[in-house]
């Protein structure tokens, strides 16, 4: 009998990670990642003595941060991802060990060893990691590099979805359900099961106007978009609607927009990402802000969420003009300074820290505009129906397990779908599935 453990993700977004089991005991982790509370960041424990390899869906923490754990113990397991992912990967865990102040129990001996024991799968070939034990990747469109994982185990066939995108964006291809084969289980996200995103093409649209409207009126527009993957969108939406004003990347997105650069393969369409990324001028040093700001530009720089990071040099000339503009392009989860600044108008951050080497004290009342655009890489709830719907399912059980999404919208989810007749479930921390 196969069996399912969900060490994470359970009711929560953070921490991804679910163990398989086949019935002769070999064991295999997909995704392994870290959550942001002050606890407790790692996966729920258990044992892992058998564990053959590990496969990782993208490069975002919450999926790969805790993987050097793994390593603590083994030092050969291999690491079944690709290479732009583990590129990304080593820079993120890195910053991650460098900035915190959380006591992860590893460290970089053990992301050295992770990075050594790497192997990269091509999508939708099969790949055999134990006795009747097989992993096969798939395009999951939510980020260069992303997959969701086909698991065939002593005849089961489970699929993972890992964070999922089916709607067209313009860096990456959207994910496929009628491309995966027929499968008797998924484990699928819920991010966004309870929300529903506003039409693409008019948000698109709508965005650039915004720009213009603030560029050729003399402002700046900062766009404190994260750095990976939503930068690099936002440049290309730029370029799509023939924006050819000054812009600028700064910070972390400069240095994934240069790995994707190397990786074009990983795009929708490398020529048009490579001719969208020549327009782009990438940000030197913080001694030429001003100059910058006196082009009336569109300056993106991460983060995404205004915690910290290359916004927060441009950030106060820009909340004190009237004629400039902060337009957000990702969610802004509640309490971050940049939830706050959306809904009160109001920038505070304060952090002293020399590991970041930061100083900050402010609290700006905002002048400029402020907006948020929803272009997010995450399925909405309607997109995941979808997703389900085009599955092909071998038996009557349609097992469906909903994960990755706070407990509203994974036991949501997971009721719509009992429904429409699945199996389905919103399952807890640290249990256990039999298929
Ligand atoms: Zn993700
Ligand atoms: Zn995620």
């Amino acid at each position: 009998m196969v069996k399912i453990t969900f060490l994470g993700s359970c009711r929560e977004v953070g921490r991804s990670a679910i163990l398989v089991e086949s019935k002769n005991g070999d064991q295999c982790v997909l995704d392994y990642g870290v959550r942001f509370t002050d606890n407790d960041r790692l996966p729920f424990e258990t044992d892992l003595n058998n564990l053959k390899a590990i496969a990782l869906t993208h490069c975002h923490i919450d999926h790969s941060g805790a993987i050097p754990f793994l390593y603590k113990k083994k030092k050969h397991l291999p690491l079944l991802t690709n290479c732009v992912t583990l590129d990304i990967i080593e820079k993120l865990i890195n910053d991650m060990l460098r900035i915190s102040k959380y006591p992860y129990p590893f460290g970089y001996h053990e992301l050295n060893h992770m990075v050594n024991n790497t192997f990269f799968l091509k999508n939708e070939i099969r790949h055999k990691i134990a006795d009747d034990f097989y992993l096969t990747f798939y395009d999951a469109g939510h980020v260069p590099g992303s997959v969701s994982i086909l698991v065939e185990v002593d005849g089961k066939r489970l699929l993972y979805t890992g964070d999922i995108n089916n709607t067209k964006t313009n860096l990456v291809n959207s994910a496929n359900a009628s491309q995966i084969p027929k499968i008797d289980t998924v484990i699928v996200e819920s991010t966004y099961a309870l929300k529903e995103h506003p039409p693409r093409a008019e948000l698109e649209q709508d965005f650039v106007e915004e720009v213009l409207d603030i560029t050729e009126n003399g402002g700046n527009v900062l766009v404190p978009a994260f750095g990976v993957a939503r930068s690099q969108e936002a440049v290309m939406i730029l370029d799509k609607y023939q924006y050819n004003g000054n812009i600028y990347i700064d910070g972390m997105a400069k240095l994934i927009s240069k790995i994707y650069y190397n990786h074009p393969d990983t795009l929708k369409d490398k020529t048009y990402y490579k001719k969208a990324l020549k327009k782009v001028k990438f940000a030197d040093g913080i001694k030429k802000k001003k100059e910058y700001l006196k082009k009336h530009s569109v300056i993106i720089s991460p983060s995404g969420m205004l915690k910290g990071g290359s916004a927060l040099k441009y950030i106060k000339p820009i909340l004190d003009d009237y004629k400039s503009a902060i337009f957000m392009v990702g969610y802004q989860v509640e309490g971050t300074p940049g939830r706050n600044l959306l809904e009160n108008k109001i920038f505070e951050f304060k952090e002293f820290d020399e590991k970041r080497n930061t100083n900050y004290d402010l609290n700006i009342e905002a002048k400029c505009k402020v907006k948020h655009f929803d272009f997010s890489s995450h399925a909405d709830g309607r997109g995941l129906q979808d997703y389900i719907n085009n599955l092909n399912f071998i038996s009557n059980g349609k097992q469906i397990f909903c994960v990755h999404g706070d407990q509203e919208s994974t036991t949501n989810l997971a009721s719509k779908l009992v429904d429409k007749h699945y199996n389905s479930v919103a399952p807890e921390i640290g249990e256990v599935y039999s298929l």
